[in-house]
């Protein structure tokens, strides 16, 4: 069973808004995957958390740091609380790229 399931499989707007996000040009990248520090933050808060290992942890499989997974709603939390700054929003088109280049928003004091 996935966690918060409802959200993203079942209630038909949750599976709307993340069909919208599968087609987004926007995606989040783990731009900086090589310093995360394992403290499991990102995985506690994203409703889907499955879909953070492989742009995550791939690097020495030759997966790229983008998060391209359906599920990924691109809600954003992952970036917010990630303290060693790993995600940044981006464009799908990184991994081919290999460019991190994106954009973190600002955090709020
Ligand atoms: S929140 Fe950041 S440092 Fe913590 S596991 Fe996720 S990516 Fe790594
Ligand atoms: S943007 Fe949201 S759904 Fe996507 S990986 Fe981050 S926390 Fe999970």
């Amino acid at each position: 069973m996935v966690r918060h399931g409802w959200c993203g499989h079942l209630c038909p707007v949750g599976a709307f808004y993340g069909l919208i996000g599968w087609k987004a040009p926007v995606r989040v990248v783990a731009a900086q995957r090589e310093k995360c520090d394992d403290c499991m933050d990102c995985f506690a808060v994203c409703p889907e958390p499955q879909v953070i290992k492989p742009a995550l942890k791939g690097a020495d499989k030759g997966v790229g740091p983008v998060i391209l997974d359906i599920n990924c709603t691109n809600c954003g939390r992952c970036l917010d609380v990630c303290s060693q700054d790993v995600f940044v929003f981006g464009t799908r088109f990184a991994n081919a790229t290999g460019a991190p280049a994106g954009a973190r928003p600002v955090r709020q004091a």
